[in-house]
């Protein structure tokens, strides 16, 4: 049995979700005529109670457009110093905006408005960059799937509406974060400008993401999308993995949490391991003891077939998913115990 944690990217269709896929009706996206692109547009704007959506081919690529539409070269963004569209975009936000980032020393990935308003309080003048935007991730992925606090976030709001900053959201993880804390997705439509929100991390979907926002906002990120190169033709063959996904597998994140906790206590209990962190969705981050090297550490789970990351600085990562059964978590279990 090879289990597979490297990240909740791994995962394969159903074959619920090939047949809906199948059975999909298609036309040419880019004439705006793919009713199951637009299907899927509508489904998720309704849901976040939002104008507008767009589909694109990766969530970097729909964070790398909002960043596009709230900016103008020369400006500032605001993030957190882990954020992936900092760190993990390829320098996306230089390269294709022009734009600086100012990184805000939060925990876990998340900063409070406190940080943000010290931040963007500092000194105005002509020597300073134009401050344009703030992105909050959410769930945190170097954070170890952290949630943000709803209460911090209408903080954040208020900052942003105080000094005009625009106020992006990288949900690329959003639904673990609602399941994980009971919150709908009409809360975070109606406080962030923009919400990039992925299909194919916990959702199961192979391919995409949706851009989230106003009619305005969607329109100008429609042309940002054609410049990008992600105007797709015939992408309602994915658009309907995206509504299966949809339909049928935010509920069931909770057990990727639960598998993550049991996971997490089976490395507590493992000598092995120094230190784990919080866990409150399915991304599992820890360190290993001092006296052991983590690449031999995942050398020797590899060889048991259970594969895991490594996310630099110590830390090593295990993220659960759909393709994780009940059965791989007893085998996992079990070979920590005798590791
Ligand atoms: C995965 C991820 C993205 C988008 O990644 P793609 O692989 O381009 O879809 C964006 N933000 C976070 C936090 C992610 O984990």
């Amino acid at each position: 049995m090879q289990i597979n944690l490297i990240s909740d990217t791994v995962t394969k269709p159903t074959k619920g979700m090939l047949n809906a896929m199948m059975e999909a009706e298609v036309g040419d996206d880019v004439f705006k005529t793919d009713p199951t692109v637009n299907k899927l547009q509508d489904k998720i704007a309704k849901m976040f109670g939002v104008e507008a959506a767009l589909f694109f081919p990766s969530g970097t690529m729909a964070n790398q457009t909002a960043i596009k539409i709230h900016t103008q070269p020369g400006d500032r963004m605001f993030c957190d110093k882990w954020a992936h569209v900092y760190n993990f975009e390829g320098g996306g936000a230089a390269f294709n905006s022009g734009v600086t980032s100012h990184l805000i020393d939060g925990d876990r990935g998340m900063f409070t408005a406190k940080q943000l308003n010290d931040a963007v309080s500092g000194r105005v003048d002509i020597h300073v960059p134009w401050s344009s935007l703030v992105v909050v991730e959410n769930t945190t992925n170097k954070g170890g799937g952290a949630c943000w606090d709803y209460e911090e976030l209408l903080k954040i709001k208020q900052i942003c509406m105080e000094h005009n900053l625009a106020l992006h959201m990288d949900g690329a993880r959003i639904f673990n974060a609602l399941v994980a804390k009971n919150e709908t997705p009409k809360q975070y439509g109606k406080v962030f400008d923009t919400i990039s929100v992925c299909l194919s991390k916990g959702l199961g979907a192979p391919v995409g993401s949706v851009l989230l926002g106003s009619k305005l906002h969607i329109e100008k990120a429609l042309r940002i999308r054609k410049l990008f190169g992600g105007a797709m033709r015939q992408a309602g063959y994915l658009a309907a993995a995206g509504i299966y996904a949809l339909d049928n597998h935010i509920d069931r994140l909770a057990i990727d949490h639960t598998r993550a906790k049991i996971i997490g206590t089976a490395l507590q209990n493992c000598k092995l391991v120094k230190y784990v962190e919080p866990i409150e969705t399915n991304i599992v981050i820890f360190n290993v003891i001092d006296a052991i090297n983590e690449e031999d550490f995942v050398n020797s789970l590899k060889k048991a077939g259970i594969s895991l990351i490594s996310m630099g600085q110590g830390k090593l990562r295990m993220v659960t998913h759909l393709d994780f059964t009940e059965e791989m978590l007893e085998m996992l279990v079990n070979t920590l115990e005798n590791i």
